[in-house]
């Protein structure tokens, strides 16, 4: 399919090219293309197209996967042995036009802009795919520690589907903004009694926590502060594995699967 590209994101791994060190090993820069969160318009399909049409909006998801394993057919391209990655692998968006196989077309909602769409294809599915993961429900207290864009989207996602948020961040803009995107509190992790500021708002700490910012610190404090944890740190070790743990989980979140599911709830989050 011919998609005319109407607005691709730039995303820290961009950057990570841009300054000669990619995410992905073996695709040095100029390689190829970059942009690997676009949204756009159907502009011509091919013989084999069947569930789109010229004229259709559409997100892009940015794994390719083979189309024909487990993984694929169940929506899950990027856990496919042999994935490509828009942007990384192969040509990605940051043109006029891109040529991508349909199954990678994700419909977009004409309610969304096409801004909004080229975000959500990262941002939204992680998060909203962590929040499942963590069984996340209306009246949960969850503690959001960094709010860069992936906290922020952390935010959103958690108010939509009912849940009380608390956002961390040391940066006084972020927690602004973080305020402005719903969340119940805020709170600076450099103030020194960040324990008492959570006790004060339940004293048995928070349902859930969910760390977006990859710091040891933040990331200690996201399982000091988490209900049943106790009020005491945890070992590096046990950071460590359950890091590794998290990290696995929320990187399912970029499949196909759990986009519209996500997207649905953003909207009638009316964020
Ligand atoms: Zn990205
Ligand atoms: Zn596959």
């Amino acid at each position: 399919m011919l998609v005319k590209v109407k607005a691709s994101a730039l995303c820290r791994s961009d950057m990570s090219i841009y300054h000669g060190r990619p995410l992905i090993e073996g695709f040095p820069s100029g390689t190829f293309i970059t942009g690997h969160e676009p949204s756009g318009i159907v502009s011509k399909t091919g013989p084999c197209v069947k569930g789109l049409k010229e004229g259709d909006r559409v997100a892009l998801i940015a794994f390719i996967g083979c189309g024909h394993c487990r993984y694929c057919r169940g929506g899950e391209p990027n856990l496919c042995e042999s994935t490509g990655v828009l942007g990384f692998t192969t040509h990605g968006a940051d043109a006029e036009y891109i040529v991508v196989p349909e199954r990678v077309c994700l419909p977009l909602p004409e309610s969304l802009s096409f801004e909004i769409g080229a975000i959500t294809t990262d941002a939204i599915g992680n998060l909203y795919s962590t929040m499942k993961s963590i069984h996340l429900v209306g009246g949960d207290l969850v503690a959001i520690t960094g709010l860069g864009p992936m906290g922020l989207s952390g935010v959103i996602t958690a108010v939509s589907m009912g849940a009380t948020v608390i956002g961390i961040d040391p940066v006084e803009d972020r927690l602004k903004r973080a305020r402005e995107l719903g969340a119940h509190y805020v709170i600076n992790p450099q103030q020194p009694d960040i324990l008492e500021s959570i006790k004060a708002i339940s004293k048995n700490g928070v349902d859930k926590s969910v760390e977006c910012s990859g710091v040891e610190s933040a990331i200690n404090l996201a399982l000091d502060i988490t209900k049943n944890m106790e009020w005491w740190p945890r070992s590096a070790k046990l950071v460590r594995k359950k890091y590794r743990l998290n990290q696995a989980r929320s990187s399912s979140g970029r499949s196909s699967h759990i986009w519209g599911p996500g997207i649905l709830t953003l909207m009638n989050g009316k964020k």
